[in-house]
C-alpha cells in the first residue's frame, strides 16, 4: 500500500491466538494498515481464508506445502507470492514494504525471523518470547544497530513498557539513568490452573484440563506454560533482554485477577502499573499505535465491581520452572537456551500423553545439569548457527530423557 500514513504489516503467525486479535484490529482499523504479508504453519485453510480477506502480496507457508499453497492462490485469481519455509519467513520479516513486524510464531522458529526484522530496522511487535529467551542479546543488538524499535505486546512487558519514563520508552538503557529512578519491575503472574491445586493433582491433570487457562485464551503451547508457570519464568528473561536489567531486579508475583498487568517499583516508593480487562487486543493496539492510541474493543475494566486485587508470593517448590528459569538467567544464553528447548520438547511430550505436566520442569532441570548441556554454558553464542546448534542438542538430550522415562515417575 503506498499511502504514506498507512502502516504496512507482516503478521508472523497469523493464524494464531495473537494472529487473530491483531487482524481484529486491522479489521477495525482497515484505513490505517495494509497487511502487505501473512505466515501460517498449520491451518492452511484458515491462512487461505485470510489471504482472500487481505490480499496480501506475500505469504509463507512450511516448505512442504508452497506448491499446492501458490496452485490454490492462482486457481482463486490471487497474485500473492508464495514463500516457503526459515528463509521465506526471513525474507517477509525484512522485506523493504513492510514497516511492522508482527512476531507471533511460537517457540523457537520464531527466532530467525525476529533477528532478520531487527537486523532490516523494522518496527517489531514482539510475542514471541522465545526469540529473546534464546538470543535476546543478538535481537536486542541487532535492533540498536539498525534503528529497529521493539515494542513488546507480551501483556507484561508492554504494561511495564506504558509504566516507564518516555525516555526508557526511546533507548531501554536508560533505564540505568539515576535521575529516572526505575528500581525493579514485577511481573504479575495468573498462576494458571493449579493455583488452588496440589502437586498431586497437577501431576494428574490431563492435557485438556492444563490448556485451559482461568483468563486468557491462547495457543497450546503457552496455555501449558501457564500452567506449569515456566511462561513466567520466560518472561522474566525476556523482560531481563526488553528493559536491560539483571534478574534480580525483575520479581514475580501471582496475581490471580490478571487485572494489573504488571508494576514499575521506583526509588520513591512509587509502584505504577496498567490495569484492564486481561484480552490481548489491548497491549496489540497500544503497539500498533504507539506512541498515540486507538480503540481496541475490549469490555472496559468496571472498578466498581472489582471486590479486591489479590497479590501472592509464589510456591516455588510447587512451581519449579519458576526456579530453573531464574537460574537460567543467571548463568547465561547457554543456560536459557536449554531451559527454552527442554521446556519445548517436554510440552510436547506432555500434549502427546507421554509423560505427566510436573515432569515438564524435571525433564527441564534434568537437562540444565547434564554435563554434555552444561560444559556449554559459557559458549559464546554470537550468531544464530551457534544458537541453533545448542538448541539442537539440548532437544536430543531432552528426546532421550523422555524416551527412557516414559510412563515412568520423574519424582
Ligand atoms: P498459537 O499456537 O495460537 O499460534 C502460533 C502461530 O505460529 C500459528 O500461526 C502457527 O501456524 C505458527 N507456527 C507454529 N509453529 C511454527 C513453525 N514451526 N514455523 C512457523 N510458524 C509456526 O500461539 P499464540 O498463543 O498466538 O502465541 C504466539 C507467541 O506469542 C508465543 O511465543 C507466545 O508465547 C506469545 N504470546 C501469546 C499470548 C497469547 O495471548 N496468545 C500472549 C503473550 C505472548
Ligand atoms: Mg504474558
Amino acid at each position: 500500500c503506498d499511502d504514506l500514513a498507512v502502516q504496512n504489516l507482516a503478521v508472523l503467525g497469523a493464524t494464531g491466538s495473537i494472529g487473530d486479535s491483531t487482524l481484529a484490529l486491522v479489521r477495525a482499523h482497515r484505513e490505517r494498515f495494509c497487511v502487505v504479508g501473512l505466515s501460517g504453519f498449520g491451518q492452511l485453510d484458515k491462512l487461505f481464508a485470510l489471504c482472500q480477506e487481505f490480499r496480501p502480496q506475500m505469504v509463507a507457508v512450511p516448505e512442504n506445502k508452497a506448491a499446492e499453497f501458490d496452485e490454490r492462490l492462482q486457481a482463486a485469481g490471487l497474485d500473492t507470492r508464495v514463500l516457503s519455509g526459515s528463509d521465506g519467513l526471513d525474507v517477509l520479516a525484512s522485506a523493504p514494504q513492510v514497516d511492522t513486524v508482527v512476531a507471533a510464531i511460537v517457540g523457537a522458529a520464531g527466532l530467525s525471523s525476529t533477528l532478520s526484522a531487527a537486523k532490516a530496522g523494522k518496527k517489531i511487535l514482539l510475542a514471541n518470547k522465545e526469540s529473546l529467551v534464546m538470543a535476546g542479546h543478538l535481537v536486542m543488538a541487532a535492533a540498536r544497530t539498525h534503528g529497529a524499535v521493539i515494542l513488546p505486546i507480551d501483556s507484561e512487558h508492554n504494561a511495564i513498557f506504558q509504566c516507564l519514563p518516555p525516555a526508557v520508552q526511546a533507548d531501554n538503557k536508560a533505564i540505568h539513568r539515576a535521575d529516572l529512578g526505575v528500581k525493579q519491575l514485577w511481573l504479575t503472574a495468573s498462576g494458571g490452573g493449579f493455583l488452588r491445586k496440589t502437586y498431586a493433582q497437577m501431576a494428574a491433570a490431563t492435557a485438556e484440563q492444563a490448556v485451559n487457562h482461568p483468563n486468557w485464551s491462547m495457543g497450546k503451547k503457552i496455555s501449558i506454560d501457564s500452567a506449569t508457570m515456566m511462561n513466567k519464568g520466560l518472561e522474566l528473561i525476556e523482560a531481563c533482554h526488553l528493559f536491560d536489567l539483571p534478574e534480580h531486579q525483575v520479581q514475580i508475583v501471582i496475581h490471580p485477577n490478571s487485572v494489573v498487568h504488571s508494576l514499575v517499583e521506583y526509588v520513591d516508593g512509587s509502584l505504577l502499573a496498567e490495569l484492564g480487562t486481561p484480552d490481548m487486543r489491548t497491549p496489540i493496539a497500544h503497539a500498533l499505535s504507539f506512541p498515540s492510541r486507538m480503540t481496541a474493543d475490549v469490555k472496559p475494566l468496571n472498578l466498581f465491581e472489582l471486590a479486591s486485587l489479590e497479590f501472592i508470593k509464589p510456591d516455588e517448590q510447587k512451581f519449579l520452572s519458576l526456579v530453573l528459569a531464574r537460574f537460567a538467567a543467571k548463568c547465561g544464553t547457554g543456560a536459557c537456551i536449554t531451559l527454552n528447548a527442554a521446556n519445548e520438547v517436554a510440552v510436547q511430550a506432555f500434549l502427546d500423553g507421554r509423560i505427566r505436566l510436573t515432569d515438564i520442569a524435571q525433564v527441564v532441570g534434568r537437562c540444565l545439569i547434564a554435563p554434555e548441556v552444561s560444559a556449554h554454558f559459557d559458549d559464546e553464542f554470537a550468531d544464530l548457527p551457534s544458537i541453533m546448534a545448542m538448541d539442537s542438542k539440548v532437544r536430543t538430550v531432552a528426546s532421550t530423557m523422555i524416551d527412557g522415562f516414559e510412563n515412568a515417575s520423574f519424582d
